[in-house]
């Protein structure tokens, strides 16, 4: 079992809305920068004390009358290893040929499906969906969230995330990449002379394994995944991790390292990954491996794709490794246990509201109408990731643009680089 849930359905049919309802992320942060394409988000949804990972597909891959028929492999590889299908259908619309098709392709999957019936709100009617032949149906506006608890509370039940024997409670840092970037040579350079313990240790069988690590008088935990390298020594370079297992190692980690290769620049599959762990609210390092081999030129065209391509990330600390000469691997680590402990911290009331108010003081929220939207009053709502909760008078309807500056200000004055932050504006 992988704990992970995917949304399908046609476009506008509510995914977003469904997923903003049951990860409680409709204030967070939305990334709009220039050059981020939003195609699949993630996020973690917490129900009777059990967690498990929300992908929503974003409407992407069916569109209009037809599916499109480039649906990528990876979509259809990351619903066929989640454990469960939300098949989204639209109330108001009632059903229509593309819901079938889009139905009929799941199905060959042979996944569970929930069939969810949205913007009840809108039709009480719902008689035509029982033609699907969907044993569990659940009707929702998850506009309103009627419905979505009962949902979350099925979930809950019988596809969780399972917990990981936790030895320690030493931070845990996961390396991910794509395949051939030095992860492994990474870890092995961190884990040293344990290796050969942990090759031979009976937990090796099990997909994700915590290795205690005690280097530069620290004690933290290297995630590793020797299941998944096993097989890779039989294939050469064929290792695949799937981006379900990704996210879910990712959810069992206090710091993410996203390796890049440096003689390749930035990738979109890289671009991929940061923005997973930015949604899973993961705290994070981005690492340039393999510097030992390259020249100037790549260089400048690394310090290029910064500036361009990792303007979304701007808050993750960027490092220049080299794994295989172990090359910054003290600072990298050092770095990261530094940030898992900001990630920690506890923001007082009064000083969050001085600087919230600092920040409205010098930039005031725009009007809505002729009303000025207001915000009143801050308070912390969590930490790892840290939750910023902040109410006022039309808050919820605040701008992407001014939650961006309003995360930035708070950024500058409280040391929280590395560490995801996630603002909730709520209506008085
Ligand atoms: P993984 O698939 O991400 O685990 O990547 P590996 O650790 O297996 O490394 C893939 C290849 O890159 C191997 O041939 C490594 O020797 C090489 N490699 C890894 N790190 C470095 C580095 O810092 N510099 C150079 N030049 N090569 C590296």
């Amino acid at each position: 079992m992988s704990g992970i849930i995917t949304l399908i359905g046609r476009t506008n049919v509510g995914k977003s809305t469904l997923f903003n309802s049951l990860t409680n992320t409709s204030n967070a942060i939305v990334i709009d920068e220039p050059g981020y394409t939003r195609d699949t988000q993630q996020g973690i949804c917490s129900y009777n004390n059990k967690n498990f990972i929300v992908v929503d597909t974003a409407g992407l891959y069916f569109e209009e009358n037809k599916i499109n028929e480039t649906i990528e492999i990876n979509t259809f590889e990351t619903i066929s290893e989640s454990d469960l299908i939300l098949f989204l259908v639209d109330a108001k619309d009632g059903l229509v040929a593309l819901d079938k098709l889009i139905l009929e392709k799941i199905r060959k999957l042979n996944k569970k499906i929930y069939l969810v019936v949205n913007k009840i709100d809108k039709c009480k009617t719902t008689e035509e969906f029982t033609e699907l032949g969907l044993k569990n149906i659940f009707k929702i506006s998850a506009k309103n969230k009627s419905g979505v608890s009962s949902l979350a509370d099925e979930i809950s039940r019988s596809f969780s995330l399972p917990s990981v024997d936790l030895d320690n409670n030493y931070p845990s840092i996961l390396i991910i990449g794509k395949p051939n970037v030095g992860k492994s040579t990474l870890s092995n350079s961190i884990i040293g002379k344990n290796k050969q313990l942990i090759e031979d240790s009976p937990g090796t069988t099990r997909d994700c394994i915590k290795i205690p690590i005690n280097k530069y008088e620290k004690n933290f935990n290297i995630i590793d995944t020797p299941g998944i390298k096993r097989k890779s020594k039989s294939h050469k370079h064929s290792e695949k991790i799937s981006y379900i297992k990704t996210l879910e190692f990712v959810y069992y980690s206090d710091l993410v390292i996203v390796l890049i290769d440096a003689t390749q620049s930035i990738t979109d599959q890289d671009l991929t990954l940061i923005k997973a762990v930015m949604d899973l609210g993961k705290s994070s390092v981005i690492a340039f491996n393999k510097t030992d081999i390259i020249d100037e030129y790549q260089r400048q065209i690394i310090q290029r794709d910064i500036d361009i391509k990792l303007k979304f990330a701007s808050y993750i600390p960027i490092f220049y490794i080299s794994a295989i000469n172990s090359t910054n691997i003290k600072n990298i680590i050092l770095s990261s246990l530094k940030i898992i402990e900001h990630s920690k911290l506890s923001i007082s009331t009064p000083s969050l509201n001085k600087i919230v108010n600092e920040a409205v003081d010098s930039h005031q929220p725009p009007l809505v109408g002729k009303k000025r939207i207001r915000l009143r009053y801050a308070h912390q709502g969590g930490n790892n990731p840290i939750r910023i909760i902040i109410h006022g008078d039309m808050a919820e309807r605040l701008p992407n643009g001014y939650k961006r500056y309003l995360t930035n200000y708070i950024r500058k004055k409280i040391e929280l680089s590395g560490v995801a932050l996630f603002l909730e504006l709520r209506n008085k």
